[in-house]
């Protein structure tokens, strides 16, 4: 899948859609990918990151806040 850049971020931030994103106190749980499978997954050093997508489902990426032993998840926008 492709991950969600910098770039794109901003371009999703200027359509108003809301986008979750994962901070560097990730410990690689992969929790997040468990509960949310199509929007998180875990990168070459093991630690989460966002998929790009169109859109985010609002319930799974609150279930995956909720989840996240090191509150490392948080919504962009
Ligand atoms: S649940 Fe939190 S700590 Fe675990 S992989 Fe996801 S972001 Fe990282």
């Amino acid at each position: 899948m492709t991950l969600l850049t910098e770039e794109q971020l901003n371009k999703l931030k200027e359509a108003w859609v809301k986008v979750p994103w994962v901070n560097e106190s990730c410990i690689g749980c992969s929790a997040c990918v468990a509960i949310a499978p199509d929007v998180f997954e875990l990168d070459d050093e093991g630690k989460s990151v966002v998929i790009a997508r169109d859109s985010y489902n609002e319930e799974d990426v609150n279930d995956a806040i909720g989840a996240c032993p090191v509150d490392a998840i948080y919504w962009e926008r």
